[in-house]
């Protein structure tokens, strides 16, 4: 066996004779040739192998024994197999002496045993060498190390089978995301859509359509923003992305679109710029969520909390009629009990505590009430197991005395916070409030009490654990139980004030009741000595005119007839006074008595007018009867009507001693009487101080006088009866009475009454 296998045989020389110098130069040529064959193979680094033609090794390989560590002897035959790897053995045997039956080329791989023990895997190929009759001489073999190769192709298909397991999961992944994913470049050509997206865009477009790029989608579908407002192309979230923007996938991105089908979708959309390597934006991917139906769902829990809310609110709407007694809290309100109601009005909101309990499913509830004027906190109720509503002042973030004040129990921008309706968050030791966030934890939540944004108290919510993570709809639902809470209490406050006002209205009542009762006996006591009084006093007077007295005597007994006027006049002073007190006794006793007949109203009115201007005979009064002034000697058609003669005059003589006693001396008073429809009106003008509307209003109460408004000269004030007197008698003649008046331009006070009418009859007139 040589080391390399033989060249083809030279031609035959046969019938071929060359001249000397030719043949040297064929040698030479022949021995260049194999020695370029030698290094070429030297250069392959492979192993080079002869075999005869059966297949067997006779020469020495050089190559195979320095790679394997074989003697030559060793090589020798079939000796060559002793190191190939035992497993291939069998295949290379096979695949060898086919290859020697069929004179094919010998093709195989195997590994070989190398000098130091370890097996590398050679590419091994043989060629038969054949004679000039075409019968097989030897065969020539190369084996080459392809061990790194092979690692390295085995390398690359397991990890190429990795990468399209993974495209492939990814893939799988994508067409099953229930997110339409789009991914399209610069332009918005659409690289790629996933299942969920190619369903939406058939929606928008026939797949059969030319290619569209997502704005020429986008363009079809109406797009508006969150709150309904049209979205102009530069805000598309395609055009977004293109910029360099990344959408995040929150709430107020959401948009609304219409399907050209007219369907309504809300859809949150997120998503990222694709940039190359330089940073330049090469394409984006976009994701889009349906999120119609929860959004929906969300507004319908929210509808419902509206609704609840509502529906509460009716629940505790206070009684229009705060006037009406309420039985439950008229039982309550007698003197002794002092707070009516009380009891009642803090079980119901224990028990709103309990139900908040029960609702949050929380560990403690307490309700603060707010005093609006003092500041002041004020425990209304607690639920909760472990506490018996001692010493809760400990739960405020500054610690306060047993009274505390909101402002000195809070910080500054916490009160602020509250007072702006918002929730607060309180840490584990209870000192430091924030603002609450839905998803943190906090130890206790304060939720604010607001009626019509006044903080009228505190819901103070604990949970068991220390630290309670408090979700959206968690802190949702305390707001909404909050308000629920600030109506309950604010009826409840209501409800008590009433009973409150109701127990003050008795007491005013019966003090009312009292007093007349006082007044009408005092009255009665009085008129007895005053009639007696007056008699004597106006007898002493008369004698004394009588007495047949001297100039010097009468003179002297002037002075005596001076005191005896004034002692008269003071007499019918006090006996009006008793008058008005005892009427307006019985008026409000429903006592007063009317004795109706068929009488002129205008003799009444002409007579009492005559009676006063005997008793201030320096005071112009003008009567007019249907705006003529009346002749003494005159006799006009009398005014009908059905009444108490004697109550009616003395509502002419209070309203014409008032218009007296508060204008001015030298200023006329006019009376007139006069028919409008089927109603006489009788009217007092004076050019006296006038009144406001206010007062205009307040004079027909009981005892109200005006303030600031003085008897002129002499005349003596009142007892701010005398209106009121008036205003009941003429009520109960089915007529009403009224001022008209300007502060310094004088007053008209009147009244009207209904004319008696016989059938067919006129007015009278
Ligand atoms: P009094 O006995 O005090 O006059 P009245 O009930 O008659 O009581 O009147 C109530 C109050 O109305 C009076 O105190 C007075 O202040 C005011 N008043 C009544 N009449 C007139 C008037 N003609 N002009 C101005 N004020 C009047």
């Amino acid at each position: 066996m040589s080391t390399f296998p033989e060249l083809p045989p030279a031609p035959s020389g046969e019938g071929l004779s060359l001249p000397a110098g030719e043949a040297a130069g064929m040698e030479e040529r022949l021995r260049r040739s194999e020695e370029r064959y030698r290094s070429l193979v030297a250069a392959t680094a492979q192993i080079v192998w002869v075999a005869n033609a059966q297949g067997l090794v006779e020469e020495d390989s050089p190559s195979w024994r320095a790679y394997t560590g074989q003697s030559a002897e060793e090589v020798l035959g079939l000796g060559w197999l002793d190191a190939v790897h035992p497993d291939d053995r069998p295949g290379t045997l096979h695949v060898w002496s086919q290859a020697l039956a069929s004179g094919g080329f010998y093709e195989i791989e195997y590994r070989i045993r190398r000098y130091d023990g370890v097996y590398r895997t050679f590419w091994v190929r043989g060629v038969p060498v054949r004679e000039a009759d075409g019968s097989i001489r030897e065969w020539v073999g190369t084996c080459t190390d392809i061990t790194d190769r092979k690692r390295l192709e085995d390398e690359l298909i397991q990890t190429a089978y990795e990468a399209t397991l993974r495209a492939n999961q990814l893939e799988a992944t994508f067409e099953a995301m229930t997110d339409a994913v789009f991914i399209f470049d610069s332009e918005g050509w659409i690289l790629s859509v996933n299942a969920a997206a190619r369903r939406f865009l058939s929606r928008v477009a026939p797949l059969s359509e030319k290619e569209m790029t997502v704005d020429d989608y986008l363009a079809r579908l109406d797009l508006r923003d969150a709150t309904g407002q049209a979205l102009a192309r530069e805000q598309w979230p395609s055009q977004r992305l293109l910029r360099g923007e990344v959408l995040a996938d929150a709430p107020f991105s959401d948009l609304l679109l219409r399907l050209p089908n007219g369907c309504e979708r809300r859809i949150s959309v997120s998503g990222s710029p694709v940039r190359d390597d330089r940073g330049s934006v090469i394409g984006a991917v976009a994701i889009g969520r349906d999120v119609t139906e929860r959004y929906l769902l969300e507004r319908r829990t929210h509808e419902a909390l509206e609704a609840l809310l509502a529906l509460a609110e009716a629940l505790v709407e206070i009684p229009r009629d705060l006037a009406s007694p309420q039985p439950e809290h008229v039982g309550s309100s007698s003197a002794e009990t002092g707070a009516p109601g009380l009891h009642q009005r803090h079980e119901i909101t224990h028990r709103l505590a309990r139900l908040i309990c029960q609702v949050l499913n929380c560990h403690q509830v307490a309700i603060l009430h707010l005093a609006a004027e003092s500041d002041v906190l004020q425990l209304l109720a607690y639920a909760g197991d472990e506490y018996d509503g001692e010493g809760w002042q400990g739960w405020l973030p500054l610690h306060c005395p047993a009274e505390p004040q909101l402002s000195l129990s809070f910080p500054p921008e916490a009160v602020a916070a509250l007072r702006a309706d918002r929730l607060l968050g309180q840490n584990d030791g209870g000192s430091s409030v924030v603002p609450v966030e839905a998803g943190e934890r906090y130890a206790a939540v304060i939720a604010p009490m607001l009626i019509d944004q006044q903080l009228i108290g505190l819901i103070r919510i604990q949970h068991i654990e220390r630290e309670h993570e408090y979700s959206a709809e968690e802190v949702a639902l305390i707001r909404a139980v909050a308000r629920l809470a600030a109506l309950v209490t604010e009826h409840e406050r209501l409800l008590h004030e009433r009973a409150e006002a109701r127990a003050n209205e008795l007491a005013l009542r019966e003090s009312n009741r009292r007093m007349d009762e006082f007044l009408s006996i005092a009255s009665h006591e009085l008129r007895t000595p005053l009639t007696t009084i007056k008699g004597n006093v106006q007898l002493a007077r008369r004698h004394l005119q009588r007495l047949p007295l001297t100039a010097e005597q009468r003179e002297k007994l002037a002075i005596v007839q001076e005191l005896l006027e004034r002692a008269d006049r003071q007499t019918g002073l006090l006996t009006r006074l008793v008058r008005d007190l005892l009427e307006s006794s019985r008026a409000q006793a429903d006592r007063l008595v009317v004795q109706r007949r068929p009488e002129n109203l205008l003799a009444i009115v002409r007579q009492t007018v005559s009676d006063l201007q005997s008793t201030a005979a320096q005071r112009c009064i003008r009567l007019l009867v249907a705006g003529q002034e009346l002749e003494p000697e005159s006799e006009p058609a009398p005014i009908m009507v059905l009444v108490d003669a004697e109550s009616v005059g003395l509502v002419v003589t209070n309203y014409l001693t008032n218009a007296i006693k508060y204008s001015p001396r030298e200023s006329p008073i006019e009376v007139s009487v006069e028919c409008e429809g089927c109603q006489a009106r009788v009217s007092v003008r004076d050019q006296g101080p006038g009144l406001p509307p206010a007062e205009q209003r307040r004079i027909w109460e009981r005892f109200y006088r005006v303030p600031g408004i003085q008897a002129q000269g002499s005349a003596s004030p009142g007892l701010g009866l005398g209106l009121h007197i008036c205003k009941t008698i003429i009520e109960r003649h089915q007529g009403s009475v009224g001022v008209s008046s300007q502060p310094g331009a004088g007053s008209t006070f009147w009244f009207t009454l209904p004319l008696l009418m016989e059938a067919g009859e006129g007015t009278g007139l």
